[in-house]
């Protein structure tokens, strides 16, 4: 199936697809609605926890290759995980790009 993802309305119209919201639910199944890198750092994130603003943390379904690049893994599961609202965006780095000394604090924190 030929899913085209280059533009960012066609993106769109891919996830208010059904077989997207499909596949979601059996991501979100499957990593038993927790925030994969959460996990790894030890943290447990779900449906039920709530974040550092004090909001219900709202989980994603996040493509590891991504969509815009790699559209014939759009709907492979193993290309899928689940990730906090707050993991994703550091994942695409939705955070406006001045935060940048924000990510300076990490090289940063050996002295
Ligand atoms: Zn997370």
């Amino acid at each position: 199936m030929f899913i085209d993802t280059s533009t960012k309305a066609s993106r769109a119209k891919f996830y208010s697809s059904s077989s997207w919201k499909q596949l979601r639910k059996l991501c979100l199944e499957r990593d038993h609605y927790e925030c994969q890198w959460c996990k790894e750092e030890g943290k447990v994130t779900t449906l039920s926890s709530i974040d550092k603003h004090g909001n219900p943390v709202v989980l994603e379904v996040d493509h590891i290759k991504e969509l815009e690049d790699y559209p014939e893994l759009a709907l492979e599961l193993f290309n899928l995980r689940t990730l906090c609202k707050d993991c994703h965006n550091k994942r695409h780095k939705r955070f406006n790009y001045r935060s940048s000394k924000k990510k300076k604090k990490w090289d940063d924190e050996w002295w």
